[in-house]
Order: structure tokens, then sequence, then C-alpha cells
């Protein structure tokens, strides 16, 4: 189990990698928003992060995520992001009490999230996931379902469009990995004349976020690197 020293020193190494990371690309990117990963882990690993100094938090079980948000309540200024596969008998628990969703993937969720969304809650931001390298059995959607997607989710008011995910094969290798970085930055780039809030590239992980964020990541999402391996 990670103590809240190690937590606050892995942060701190992770901290450095970012830094170092986007000082090494080129220098017309703006800044790398860390997402602290902290799904299987305790309310109170959460709370060492933020005492830390982290604020952004990525959760992929929405019951879960709601345990903890109920222990941390005291902490007002925190922001979830839900980063799992979408069920739709979840979105109402996601819709009234994340943030941020980074793994939209089809129309109807877009739908229940957007209505669910409490009027008086800022617009959910929405990310869409892309199953870069095309996996059987991955969650996301290809390419060329992009536009469409794009289209539907564009005027649901509930919701602000703001960019593209993926969790490339981890089988591939660095120029592989780099590759499917660059094919996500392309992607986004290609979209943001017909959606221009899009802002947001989440991609990079733990063993990766160096390579993402040499192709343009605005955000990358961390977890074994700050909380430990997970069981
Ligand atoms: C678990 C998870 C991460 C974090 O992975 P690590 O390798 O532990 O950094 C990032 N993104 C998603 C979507 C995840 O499910």
């Amino acid at each position: 189990m990670s103590t809240p020293e190690s937590i606050a020193d892995n942060l701190a190494r992770v901290r450095a990698r970012i830094a170092h990371a986007a000082q090494s690309a080129r220098a017309d990117r703006g800044p790398v928003t860390l997402l602290a990963v902290s799904k299987t882990w305790p309310a109170a690993a959460v709370r060492a992060a933020y005492r830390a100094g982290q604020r952004d938090f990525g959760e992929s079980y929405a019951q879960e995520a709601r345990g903890k948000m109920e222990e941390l309540g005291d902490l007002g200024d925190i922001r979830w992001h839900f980063i799992g596969p979408m069920q739709a008998n979840k979105t109402q628990l996601i819709a009234s009490r994340f943030h941020w969703v980074h793994s939209l993937d089809r129309p109807r969720i877009a739908e229940r999230l957007a209505a669910q969304r409490p009027p008086e809650m800022p617009p959910l931001n929405v990310c869409i996931q892309i199953n870069i390298n095309r996996q059987a059995s991955k969650s996301g959607i290809v390419a060329d379902e992009l536009p469409g997607l794009l289209a539907a989710t564009s005027r649901l008011s509930g919701l602000r469009l703001r960019g593209l995910m993926c969790i490339p094969d981890p089988q591939l290798d660095e120029a592989g990995l780099r590759a499917s970085f660059a094919a996500l930055r392309h992607l986004l780039e290609h979209s943001r004349s017909a959606c221009p809030t899009l802002d947001t590239l989440s991609m990079g992980m733990s063993d990766d976020l160096e390579l993402a964020i040499a192709e343009g990541a605005t955000l990358v999402r961390v977890g074994s690197a700050i909380f430990g391996e997970r069981q």
C-alpha cells in the first residue's frame, strides 16, 4: 500500500517527467495537465495526492467513484474525470458528479449525458475515445466514425466537446506508440474546423507519457507511477 509520503514523492517524479518531456517537445505547445488515475485506490490515496497539490483525478468505475466523492466532499476544488467504459445505466451518476468524460463512444450515451446534466452545472467536458489501432474488442470508435459522432454531439447543449482520447495497443514498440499518438493529433487537427472547441489530446499513461507529450498530448492519465501497481 502506498503511503502519503510515497504518493507525494511519486507525484513530484511524474511532474518532473512531464516538465522534461514538455521542454524537449516543440516550444509552441501549451501546458500539459496531469490526470491522476485513482481507480481501485481508496479515498485516502486521493486525499494524499490532493494534499500534494493534485486536483484532477481519473476514475473508471462510476460506483466506486461515487463512494470516494462522498468521502472527499470537503475537497471543493477537486475535478473528477470519468475515463472508463460508458454504460447507459451509469450516465445519470456520471452526468451529475463528474467534470469530464474521456471515453464517449456513441451518440446514445452523449444524448443521455446531455439530458441528465443538471442545468445549474456548467456543461460536461467531453473527449471522444478513438480505437486508434483498430483493435478488436476495444472501446472507442474508429476514425471514420468521428465526423458523425462529432456532428451528433456538438449540438447537445449540456456537453462541451473538448477533444480526443486513445489507449494505444500496449504491445506496440516505441515507434508504433508514437505513430499512434501522432495519428490522434492529426485527427484532432482535422476536426477543429468543424468543431472549434476541441483543444484536448488525452493520451499517454505511466509508461509512455514522454512519447505522448512529444506528439502533443495536452493531458496525460497516470495511475501506477503515482499510486503504485494495481492488484
Ligand atoms: C488505468 C488507466 C490509466 C492509467 O494507467 P497507468 O498505466 O496505471 O498509468 C490511464 N487511462 C485509462 C483509460 C485507464 O483506464
